[in-house]
């Protein structure tokens, strides 16, 4: 018996057309799942799934909008007896706190956060009713417990994707849905690139994190994996950090003496 082996589950990745959610749906597909791929960009989608299965695995494409109540109902019932449900779907505008317009908090929120509550509802009240437990994992950030500049609703959203977390966790313990967050760090994706063209980014992510370099969405996947599979049975209600070492540790140019 493999642990992480996802045999015979079905896998609802929201938010699968690319970067980290395109990761973790190849790495889910890969380790058995039939693995659903679902966004707004179907074209992206298409190509991704027909892709796996060309490499006999398990993979569709399906419409996902999170910011829209008839497009997350349409994808629940088209996804149907769901498994594992990978909360990625995400978006970001950096600006100064004081310049955020009622629209941009609106969208950002309801992106990361509203759309995946209501996704969770409905998904999770299948699974409910199934009586067969399962898997959730979110996706977090390190803004999920940690401030950092000009990103301050993303901050707002991803801090309670953790809360949320918590409750779901406890909430469904009694259905054997086990709840975790990946707090990913600095993952280099369409989300960031121009941000981190600038060298003066690089080299201050080097010199201050433990492991220097940028993340890639492959180093998430793997505990999305591990957190959708049997060998996580006792882990629930977790963030847990993703990010060559930064949240905990940081490092300096100090040397002693001896
Ligand atoms: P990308 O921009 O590369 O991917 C974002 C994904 O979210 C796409 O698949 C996109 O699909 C989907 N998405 C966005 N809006 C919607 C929507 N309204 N409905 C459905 N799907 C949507 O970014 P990343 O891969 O970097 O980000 C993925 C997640 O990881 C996000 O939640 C992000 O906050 C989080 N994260 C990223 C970090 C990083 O450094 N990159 C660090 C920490 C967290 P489409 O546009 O086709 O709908």
């Amino acid at each position: 018996m493999n642990p992480f082996a996802l045999d015979g589950k079905r896998a609802l990745i929201a938010g699968a057309s690319r970067g980290i959610g395109l990761a973790i749906a190849r790495a889910v597909a890969e380790a058995g799942a039939d693995t659903i791929l679902a966004a707004r960009s179907l074209p992206q989608l298409k190509s991704a799934a027909a892709n796996l299965v060309a490499r006999g695995l398990k993979a569709s494409p399906l419409a996902l909008d999170v910011t829209r109540a008839d497009s997350i109902a349409a994808a629940a019932e088209a996804a149907g007896d769901v498994d594992i449900l990978i909360n990625v779907a995400g978006m970001n505008q950096r600006k100064r706190l004081e310049n955020y317009t009622p629209e941009d908090y609106d969208l950002i929120l309801r992106t990361n956060l509203h759309g995946i509550f209501a996704l969770c509802q409905d998904v999770g009240a299948r699974m409910i009713a199934r009586r067969r437990g399962g898997k959730i994992v979110h996706i977090g950030s390190l803004t999920s417990g940690l401030g950092l500049p000009y990103v301050a609703p993303y901050t707002i959203s991803k801090s309670a994707l953790g809360g949320l977390t918590r409750a779901m966790a406890a909430e469904w313990a009694a259905h054997n849905i086990q709840v975790n967050c990946i707090a990913p760090g600095f993952i280099l994706t369409d989300l960031n690139r121009p941000m981190w063209e600038a060298p003066a980014m690089k080299q201050w992510l080097s010199a201050v994190q433990p492991n220097p370099r940028l993340g890639r969405p492959e180093d998430i996947a793997p505990l999305a994996v591990f957190l959708s599979s049997s060998g996580s049975d006792y882990i629930t209600g977790q963030t847990i950090y993703v990010d060559g070492g930064f949240s905990t540790a940081s490092v300096w140019p100090f040397q002693p003496a001896e």
